[in-house]
């Protein structure tokens, strides 16, 4: 708790200047307080100070010391569980809803970013989400099909026309969003916090939420040295909650993954990758990555359980790059660091009024940077009177994550996840080959 500095990363290492903040150690009364200083409790307590409530937020460590800022950066709509699972489940018309809500988070995260004014921020835009099997001659259709279903902005893009930008015989088809972007979350979540003070909100770090408990209309909020009353609370702890509210907290479950950020790879990395947006494969538990700092790769991969960094952490990544550009040959890997993902069993955030007052805004998984801002403003929303926005996520309740035995279930489904999408490449592999002879 309180530590001194960030977890070494890349972000860490390219970061604004931060003032650190003082822990909480008064008795204080606000409209909201707001538990959690990552994406999540950033945009809510950002959102209400603009709407003139009085705000304080607490975080534990520091300012997005969390997974908001060690991510990927990417910023695009949908959520952690699939869109044609979401159709599937509560039909394409809510879906639609949903996958709206989630635009209206990246809008918010745009405008903000375009507020501030800062070069420090933006890093580039579009994404592509490409396909480690063929999809085979269908694939433009379903996909024009799917981005109409929901009001989206992707599009199909072809074979050929991945390979001119990424030089790997890895990728066939890929979805282009040339409404996503990449940001520096570091720097990001630190304009967000200075933002709230700006407003007039409070923000302490070193403070952590242990204990709450309803008082009349409202709740009373203890801290280690200090006391909050609120006419509501926010908690938005990600898979890191705690004690403060132990029903929520074990609702999400922590799943780690990786990123790593090489030395400088010079013309060889901008030769292999001439594409200035991000990258994810579709595996269930794939790659992302975009090229940073004009030639270095920021690559993030693999999920865990085990919420422990592997000793060969760097290897495992190296190993992980090379298998899609072996051209790059000797990467040197510069920057390596391990982040946590709060999952809720179905996949999708933990977003409503779970007792009257009382706010969930979590469980982002994988899919965070802009979904937290739209479930904030589902939340703010909620707290200002407005219950349509959180009510879209009403299908998706607390449910117990499990604890250990959720765990080894995720890591099962997790390895058998990476079989099958194993299984698809080779067998692919395989097909190809015998037509080839
Ligand atoms: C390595 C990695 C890569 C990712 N890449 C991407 C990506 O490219 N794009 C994308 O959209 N998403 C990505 N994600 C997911 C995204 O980062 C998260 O979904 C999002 O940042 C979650 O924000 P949050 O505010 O809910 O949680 P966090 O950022 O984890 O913040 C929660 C904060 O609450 C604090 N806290 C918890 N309990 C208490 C308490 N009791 N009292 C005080 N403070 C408390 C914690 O210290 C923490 O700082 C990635 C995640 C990881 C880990």
């Amino acid at each position: 708790m309180g530590d001194s500095a960030y977890p070494p990363s890349w972000y860490a290492a390219t970061r604004d200047v931060s003032t650190r903040r003082p822990s909480l150690a008064a008795r204080v009364e606000v409209d909201v307080a707001v538990v959690g200083g990552g994406f999540a409790g950033l945009h809510a307590a950002r959102l209400l100070s603009q709407h003139g409530q009085r705000v304080v937020l607490v975080e534990r460590h520091r300012i997005a010391w969390g997974a908001s800022g060690r991510n990927g950066g990417f910023v695009g709509p949908g959520f952690a569980a699939r869109s044609g699972v979401l159709i599937d489940r509560l039909g394409v018309e809510h879906a639609r809803r949903l996958y709206g809500q989630s635009q209206r988070g990246v809008a918010i995260v745009r405008a903000a970013i375009a507020e501030f004014g800062r070069s420090d921020i933006l890093m580039g835009e579009a994404k592509l989400s490409v396909s480690r099997t063929d999809q085979g001659r269908d694939f433009a259709d379903r996909t024009r099909q799917l981005a109409e279903s929901l009001g989206a902005s992707f599009e199909p893009w072809e074979t050929a026309r991945v390979r001119a930008l990424l030089d790997t015989a890895r990728y066939h088809q890929a979805i282009h969003d040339p409404k996503s972007f990449h940001i520096h979350p570091l720097n990001f979540a630190l304009a967000l916090a200075a933002d709230i003070e700006r407003l007039g909100g409070t923000v302490h770090e070193a403070t952590e939420a242990t204990e709450l408990s309803r008082t009349g209309s409202g709740w009373r909020m203890r801290t280690q040295k200090g006391e909050i009353s609120a006419r509501h609370v926010v908690l938005a702890g990600n898979a890191d909650l705690g004690r403060v509210q132990p029903r929520l907290a074990h609702a999400v479950l922590p799943v780690a993954t990786y990123v790593v950020v090489t030395e400088k790879l010079g013309p060889s990395l901008t030769e292999a990758i001439r594409w200035s947006g991000t990258i994810s494969d579709t595996r269930r538990a794939g790659d992302y990555y975009r090229v940073v700092d004009s030639d270095r790769l920021l690559w993030g991969g693999r999920i865990t359980t085990d919420t422990r960094e592997p000793p060969h952490l760097r290897e495992m990544m190296r190993g992980d790059i090379l298998s899609v550009y072996p051209q790059l040959g000797d990467v040197r890997i510069a920057y390596a660091w391990p982040g946590i993902m709060g999952y809720a069993p179905h996949k999708m955030p933990q977003v409503g009024e779970i007792e009257p007052g009382l706010w969930a805004c979590t469980a982002f998984g994988g899919h965070g940077v802009a979904q937290t801002a739209a479930g904030a403003d589902a939340v703010v929303a909620g707290i200002l009177g407005d219950n349509a926005r959180w009510r879209l996520f009403a299908a998706f309740g607390t449910r117990w994550a499990g604890g250990p035995f959720g765990r080894a279930a995720t890591q099962l489904a997790y390895w058998g996840f990476q079989a099958r999408d194993w299984w698809d490449e080779k067998r692919q592999a395989k097909n190809a080959e015998t037509l080839r002879t």
